[in-house]
């Protein structure tokens, strides 16, 4: 499906399209490191970019904005007289992007009326519409990309710009609303994103993160997530004289990653299926350390993956007589979907707006989490919206100017439905 016609909205696609590429073009690259460290901000330009974010919000005419210790930009927006007592909702978008790849210095690449062919561009990043289908129906919209050399960030700086847009338009444009609030957090992509989030601030008891891809795409179900560190002990001895009473620690944390059966991998499954990905393993012959993400969509599910584990790591370790396994299991996000499901006027009322645009809803389970999913955990239910970005966390990241305006569109729509209804 082609969305350009939502580009005639031109003073929309003018506004969003100068403010996403005044932000992209902030470095604001987070650190998984530092952040795992407790450090929040992970990195020292996303404060840069928070306080650009304030004053702006001010300049459209927000008067109550603050920016916590922690980095977060808190905003909110008087209900329009008479409109006191309906509910609050809350908008949310995160300002870092992600460190695998490099983000600082992006020169967004802007293809006016793109006609449908293959983008080339610098460092071998090639954009193939053949093996892109949302980028062969994007003929005639205007494609946002990156000099191909760095991500281009429009995770998750369309949202940012589709809430600044949105926001600007109600307030400009004296559309009536309810109480308003706004969040551009830290760190979203280290997975601590929520971690200092200031709870007690919020009015809200209903949010909506824009931090999706495709148009039409809404999610209100995401994986549970469990972190596996699964720690293998042995016996070191000079390699000549080992001979029988080394136990190599390197040898059972490889074999037990061989064991991980191989159609249950990320690059391997997809849509509701879920996995085991190892992602470090590290060591010498004393002791080596397998760190495994696990994700499943069910709860017992994920309940069979974490004794997987333990069987596994246990029969590893039993190949080699003297060696031992330790798990140790940690909880990292779960399914939102059961908590949204007790609120469904929330999800209803995204899937609403979504058709007062014009736009079907295509409800995606996320093979991963977002800042919804905790605050969804910490009692705010709060489903995700698209934001017309592409190939996140790559090189071949695009946007779709046209998605953008979408997405825009329905914040101001939520706005109207939600005034017009009771607390
Ligand atoms: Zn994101």
């Amino acid at each position: 499906m082609n969305f350009t016609n939502h580009l005639s909205k031109a003073n929309a696609a003018d506004a969003l399209l100068k403010r996403f590429l005044s932000y992209v073009s902030n470095w604001t690259t987070s650190d998984s490191v530092a952040a795992d460290n407790g450090v929040q901000p992970s990195t020292e330009q996303q404060w840069f970019f928070a306080k650009l974010l304030e004053e702006e919000l001010k300049s459209i005419g927000v008067s109550d904005v603050t920016v916590t210790e922690h980095a977060y930009v808190c905003a909110r927006i008087p209900a329009t007289a008479g409109l006191e007592k309906v509910p609050s909702v809350c908008f949310l978008a995160h300002m870092d992007t992600v460190d695998e790849v490099d983000g600082r210095n992006v020169q967004p690449q802007v293809h006016k009326n793109y006609d449908g062919s293959s983008i080339s561009l610098n460092g071998g990043t090639v954009l193939d519409p053949e093996k892109d289908k949302f980028l062969a129906e994007s003929a005639g919209d205007t494609i946002i990309t990156s000099d191909g050399t760095t991500l281009l960030g429009a995770d998750d700086k369309a949202g940012i710009a589709i809430i600044m847009t949105g926001i600007a338009e109600i307030i400009s444009g004296n559309i009536p609303h309810g109480e308003l609030e706004i969040v551009f957090s830290p760190d979203e992509e280290t997975g601590h994103g929520m971690d200092n989030v200031p709870l007690e601030w919020f009015h809200s008891k209903q949010c909506y993160t824009f931090d999706g891809g495709h148009a039409g795409e809404i999610e209100i179900e995401c994986f549970n997530a469990y972190k596996a560190e699964i720690e293998f002990k042995g016996r070191a001895m000079h390699t000549g004289t080992a001979r029988p009473d080394m136990v190599n620690a390197i040898s059972m944390a490889s074999s037990f990653v061989q064991m991980l059966p191989p159609c249950e991998r990320p690059e391997t499954t997809d849509g509701r299926q879920g996995f085991y990905a190892p992602m470090e393993i590290s060591g010498h012959i004393e002791s080596a350390k397998v760190v495994l993400f696990l994700r499943d969509f069910e709860t017992d599910g994920m309940e069979r993956r974490i004794s997987t584990v333990k069987q596994l790591a246990a029969a590893a370790a039993s190949q080699y007589p003297g060696g031992s396994a330790e798990v140790k299991v940690t909880q990292q996000y779960l399914n939102m979907f059961q908590k949204i499901q007790k609120k469904p006027l929330v999800a209803e009322i995204l899937k609403e707006a979504l058709l007062k645009t014009g736009i079907e809803p295509k409800l995606m389970p996320i093979r991963g989490g977002t800042d919804g999913s905790r605050l969804t955990e910490l009692g705010l239910p709060t489903p995700n919206v698209f934001t017309g970005g592409h190939n996140f966390h790559s090189k071949s990241e695009w946007a779709s100017l046209s998605q953008m305006v979408c997405a825009e569109e329905v914040l101001v729509e939520l706005v109207k439905l939600w005034a017009t209804q009771k607390k």
